[in-house]
């Protein structure tokens, strides 16, 4: 039996337990894939940070092809057709940020602009609760010209890709290096396999066998990725299902989370440019914004994926999984539940509703459950023809 001073600091204890209320949780938006002039986009870094600052999001990764936004590195202005960096570009940075911010040289007659660091981003952008960058970068590699990208999040340093004997191979060594990466500098980080079908570089059956932390980009914005397949490739959401079934049976390789992503490299063409800010993004439900709790609610799936459809709430347990919309006046939204039973085909509708909040209750027999929730209202600037606006829900993993 304790003894009464035992009790007293048992009682104190408990009551600041009890009076120590986490802080509550709420959704991030964020943007894990983006290029600027530090590769091959057309935007200065600071118009691109700008951009999503200014339409609501709250983390962002500048992930430029094998290459962190930090030294010295000069981008030449050129007022010749197809310059990424024109004069008149160079005066409007200059009017909308200052001129101290931004700084040309003359080099044997030819003009530069020095490009902003993520450090200088930082100090001009990043407002605690409000706004952060993740540093990160897109591993751009390649198996036979096949394309094999993917993004590592919340770096310390470059990566350089990893090369390897298949794309399976490509893909993983990269994978494994980002991971690596984490346990060597004691920090958190994630690697997301990006545009599967861009070049048709990735099978279903390469991410179906990946191993370590498994996450993939089901829709990116970029106008050339092919998110929807063709007759010959499934697309990315029936990759998805393909994938889910056959990691969580034959292979026993884990959950597969999914991302949408703008891979923006346009922001001087807007709405009809090739590849816009705003089109795909990621919600995720986590405590406090900074790099590690984010990545570590993603590694959960405490995140969902959306091209416009806001979630409030999703609740998982072991009898159901259920889904709040923030519905908009006028707009319908039909949610999907989509699963894979024993015995059945792969990534079946098992339920679909308009109802709100949406709910599907758990069979028994499902290896996992997702679901997509699909709005009335058309994407105002779509990757293709015919896309609404979506949201994704991570896929729930039933114990068997
Ligand atoms: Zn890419
Ligand atoms: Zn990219």
């Amino acid at each position: 039996m304790p003894t009464a001073p035992t009790c007293l600091r048992l009682a104190a204890l408990l009551a600041i337990v009890s009076g120590c209320a986490e802080p509550s949780a709420r959704w991030w938006k964020g943007n894990t894939h983006t290029h600027t002039l530090w590769s091959d986009g057309d935007a200065a870094p600071e118009l691109a940070a700008a951009w999503y600052r200014d339409n609501g999001y709250h983390f962002l990764v500048l992930s430029d092809h094998n290459i962190l936004s930090r030294g010295e590195k000069w981008f030449p202005v050129l007022d010749a057709p197809g310059s990424r960096l024109t004069s008149e570009r160079v005066g409007e940075l200059a009017a909308r940020f200052g001129t101290e911010r931004v700084e040309v040289r003359d080099v044997e007659g030819k003009r530069e602009m020095r490009l902003r660091t993520l450090d200088e981003l930082r100090e001009d952008f990043e407002q605690p609760g409000a706004f952060i960058f993740i540093q990160g970068e897109e591993i751009t590699d390649s198996f036979n010209r096949l394309p094999v990208h993917v993004n590592g999040l919340n770096l310390a340093d470059l990566i350089r890709p990893q090369g390897g004997e298949s794309v399976l191979d490509v893909m993983q060594r990269n994978i494994d290096a980002v991971i690596a990466h984490g346990h060597a500098h004691d920090r958190t980080t994630l690697a997301h396999v990006n545009h599967p079908n861009f070049g048709w570089g990735v099978s279903v059956e390469d991410i179906a066998r990946l191993r370590g932390e498994q996450f993939f980009e089901v829709y990116n914005g970029h106008r050339s990725v092919r998110n929807d397949g063709d007759a010959d490739h499934p697309g990315t959401e029936e990759m998805w299902d393909i994938a889910l079934a056959t990691r969580l049976t034959a292979l026993d390789l884990g959950v597969l989370y999914g991302l949408a992503t703008d891979d923006s490299h346009n922001y001087h063409q807007v709405p009809d440019g090739q590849s816009n800010p705003g089109r795909g993004w990621i919600m995720v439900r986590a405590e406090t914004l900074d790099a590690e709790t984010i990545l570590k609610a993603m590694l959960r799936g405490d995140f969902y994926a959306s091209t416009g459809v806001a979630l409030r709430r999703i609740e998982r347990n072991d009898r159901r999984l259920r889904i709040y919309t923030d519905a908009e006046p006028g707009v319908t939204y039909t949610t999907r539940f989509i699963g894979t039973r024993a015995g059945g085909p792969v990534g079946e509708v098992l339920h679909e509703t308009i109802a709100n909040p949406a709910a599907y209750r758990f069979r028994g027999d499902e290896f996992y459950v997702r679901a997509v929730v699909v709005s009335s209202r058309p994407h105002p600037n779509p990757f293709a023809v015919g896309e609404r606006e979506m949201a994704w829900v991570q896929p729930v993993v039933r114990a068997r």
